[in-house]
This record gives C-alpha cells, structure tokens and sequence, in this order.
C-alpha cells in the first residue's frame, strides 16, 4: 500500500469531517438563534402584540393614601407579596410606620421572611414588573440592590401619573376595568385607562345594618346626601336603582361582588315579604340568619337589575387576598341556583376558584351565562395556573376566558401581565407540542383571552374607537 496516498486519503478525510463539522454548528447555531420560532416563543410575540383589555384592577392614584413619597417599602406592603411576608413570620405595618423607618430597620425587620418568600409566585411576578419597567435584572430583591431599586420607584412616584402613563402604554394595556371597592360610590375615573366597575357590596352588606339615627352607615348617609328617603325596603331599592343608573351613566362595564370577603357564596331565595319585614328592624335586633336573608335577597334583587340594565356580574371565587379569613365562603358551586334561575344573566366568575379548579372549570363547562376570568390565579400560583388552564381548555370553549390583573399599583399590573402571558404561552405552546391544537388556534385563544372576548361579552367596541 502507498504510504503517500494513504496520509493523503487521511488528509481528505479530515478535511470533510472539519467542514462537516463546521457544517452541522452552523445548522445549531442557526437553530439556537432562531428561538422566537419555538411554538412558546412564537405565542409569547403575540401576546406581545395585543393591545391588552385587562377585566380587572383596583388602581389607586398614591394621593389617595395620603401625602406619602413612596419608596420600595411601601411597594411592598401594597403588594400581594406582603401577605406571604406575613405569613413567613414578617410583620406588616401601616403607612406612618413605613415612612419613619430606614431602607435598613425595613431590612432588620422584614429581610429574612422576605427571603424566605422568594420561591412564592407573589414574589417572582412582582419582580417581573421591575424587570420590566426599571431594567432590574436580578432575580432577588436583597439588601444591597434594595436602596437603588427604591432610590428608582421615589423618583417615579413623585410624577405618578406620567410614570403610569408611560408603564401602562408600555406593558400594552389599552382599558382596565376598576374596581374601586375602597370607595364604592365613586363614579369618576380617568377614561383615558379605565373603565367604570359597579362595586355593588355596599348595597348587600348595608341592607342588614339599618342604622341607629345617630349611626352613618355610608349608603344611608349618601342616599340621605341626595335627597332619598330611606324608611322603607322599597325606598332602599329606589335608591340602589339610583346607583345602578348613575354608574351606567358614567359608562359601567359589569357590577363586581366580592361579598366572600364577608360571608359565603350561597344566596337563597328570599321572598319580598320577609325582607320586607327583615329591612324594618334596626341592625342590632337583627339575628345572623336574618342579616343573611336580606343580603340573598339584595343580591338576587341586583341579579334581576343587572339583566335589565345588561351588565355582566363579576363574582370573586375562591381564595382570598390577605392572611386571615374563611376560605370555605368562596367555594364556586355555592353559586349554582343562581346560574340555573337566571339564564339570561352573565356571571363571570374570578381567580379560577383556588384551590377549587376543577369545580370552576365544571361550572364554565355546564352553564352558557358562566363565563371563566383567570384573573389573579397566575400570581397565587404560577404553576396551579399552567395545570388549571390546560384543564379548562380540556373542556370549555375558548370565547368564555378573561384575563385580568387586579392590582393596586402600575409595577405589579404590568408584573402581573407578565406572568399571564407565561402561563398561556406555556399551556398553548405545549398543546401544540402535543398535537391538541394548531398554531393558529392558539394564537387566536392568546387574543380571545388577552382582549376580544372582553371586548365582546363587555360591549366595548364604540368606547374602544372614541378617541381621548
Ligand atoms: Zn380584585
């Protein structure tokens, strides 16, 4: 054999394998860098792309807390994340304490449970929102990136309402509805941002505190504020019809009850009569039963008003916000008489129900008027979100879903948003992985749920053409 011919040989060989090899990580270089064509990334841009109805917040401007300069703390203890700060041992504070004390007594009192919370859904998509907005780029708070952080957000907050201006249009949201249950009779808002919620509470809860005449309980002291009467159940009806067509007037997209705050999900049927004769005695005569008679009856009463005024009926279901309070009130089957004796009502129900998924899902399966809002679920449990959402879209149609963020401040709105498109960027993507859904499917439920079913069930197409 040749010597020559075989180092020459070997020579050829090496020479294919190197351009070979050059070859193939081209073809991975290729690939990598063409991430945004995973069918994850590929639902992610579109979600990107929509101009976001976001069904429910509860934004405050920071005057209405007082004359405050907020810093990072106060962040915090606006924020969902307080509670599990509370829950892992850390104290909460109210606004004159957190102003008093330094970024570093803040530290000593709340550092270690905030660590200690750092694995909770709460903490890592409120942390989305400073990544998106203040380029924040590490994944913990701690105590040394901490003061620039809040150095950043006082900055921030002593223009509040531009730096709103510019997150929201940021994130990509186009209306949030609010919900300003902290002052419920208020029907001004800034139309630029958001739409009117009917925050209906007060008329339930107050039906069963009749009040002393040296009492003010605040639907008493505004109906008399307004010229109303109010000696009679039929004069509280009178003035609670008021209050349904003064917020229609300003525009109201849906009446919000979030009475599982206060007392269970079930409402029976009440006869007038009875509640007739119930509204009569002063609140303090009143048994628990009975406080609870009248309240179903207000609320089947607003039930029946919302039909005829057509506005849909957003109920909070499931767990609550805070660190102590009965879980079992907001158990979403309590709510089934109702869907069954008004059809024609549009219920929507919150938060997926947590931790009571599946019966949600049952519900939005079995009931036409049962609409779904995943609102909130993302940020209680990113992960409970990706397994309940993959099991609703198992079983009910896809024009039934909202999304919402239900926040008090801009950071964690747009956090918030973040963590929604995760979840369905992540359901859809391995759908379309497994072969249940096409491209193009997915990409339509991104925008159902992001914005057109909002727009439809809500009635927002000429609000969403005015210009302002
Ligand atoms: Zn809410």
């Amino acid at each position: 054999m040749n010597d020559n011919f075989t180092f020459k040989k070997h020579g050829y060989f090496r020479g294919m394998v190197i351009t070979l090899l050059l070859a193939l990580s081209l073809v991975l270089f290729h690939q990598c860098t063409q991430q945004p064509h995973t069918a994850y990334q590929k639902i992610k841009d579109t979600a990107d792309a929509i101009r976001i109805i976001n069904a429910h917040e509860h934004q405050h401007w920071p005057e209405e807390y007082g004359d405050l300069s907020y810093r990072f703390y106060h962040l915090i203890h606006s924020s969902y994340l307080m509670s599990d700060i509370v829950s892992a041992g850390g104290t909460r504070m109210d606004m004159g304490q957190i102003d008093s004390l330094s970024l570093e007594a803040h530290w000593d009192i709340n550092g270690q449970a905030l660590n200690y919370t750092r694995n909770t859904s709460y903490y890592s998509h409120f942390i989305k929102g400073f990544q998106k907005l203040y380029n924040f780029d590490d994944l913990y708070f701690t105590e040394s990136n901490i003061p620039i952080l809040s150095a950043q957000i006082e900055k921030n907050y002593q223009d509040y309402r531009s730096w709103f201006d510019s997150s929201f249009h940021k994130a990509g949201f186009e209306l949030m509805f609010n919900d300003q249950y902290w002052k419920p009779f208020n029907t001004e808002i800034d139309e630029r941002y958001f739409a009117l919620v009917f925050h209906i509470n007060p008329l339930v809860m107050h039906a069963s505190n009749f009040p002393s005449p040296e009492d003010t309980v605040m639907i008493y002291y505004k109906a008399a504020g307004e010229g109303y009467l109010m000696n009679t159940l039929d004069d509280y009806l009178t003035y609670c019809d008021h209050l349904f067509q003064k917020n229609i007037a300003h525009e109201a997209v849906c009446v919000k009850n979030s009475l599982t705050y206060s007392r269970s999900l079930d409402f029976e049927e009440v006869s007038y009569e009875t509640a007739s004769t119930i509204f009569n005695k002063r609140s303090a005569k009143l048994t628990r039963g009975e406080s609870k008679q009248i309240q179903d009856f207000m609320f089947h009463w607003i039930i029946q008003k919302s039909i005829h005024y057509d506005l849909p009926i957003q109920i909070h279901t499931g767990y609550l916000a805070g660190n102590g309070n009965n879980l079992e009130n907001g158990k979403p089957v309590k709510l089934n008489n109702l869907f069954l004796k008004y059809p024609e009502a549009r219920f929507v129900l919150f938060h997926g129900g947590y931790p009571w998924t599946g019966e949600y899902a049952a519900l939005g399966k079995m009931f036409p008027n049962v609409y779904l809002d995943i609102v909130w679920l993302p940020q209680i449990s990113r992960e409970k979100a990706v397994l309940a959402l993959d099991e609703m879209l198992d079983c009910v149609p896809y024009n039934k879903f909202f999304w919402g963020g239900d926040c008090a401040f801009i950071e964690e709105s747009v956090g918030s948003l973040e963590y929604g498109k995760e979840v369905l960027a992540e359901v859809l993507a391995s759908r379309i992985e497994r072969g249940l859904l096409t491209d193009d499917v997915a990409f339509d439920i991104v925008k159902k749920v992001l914005r057109e079913n909002a727009v439809e069930v809500f009635n927002l197409e000429e609000r969403l053409n005015r210009e302002f």
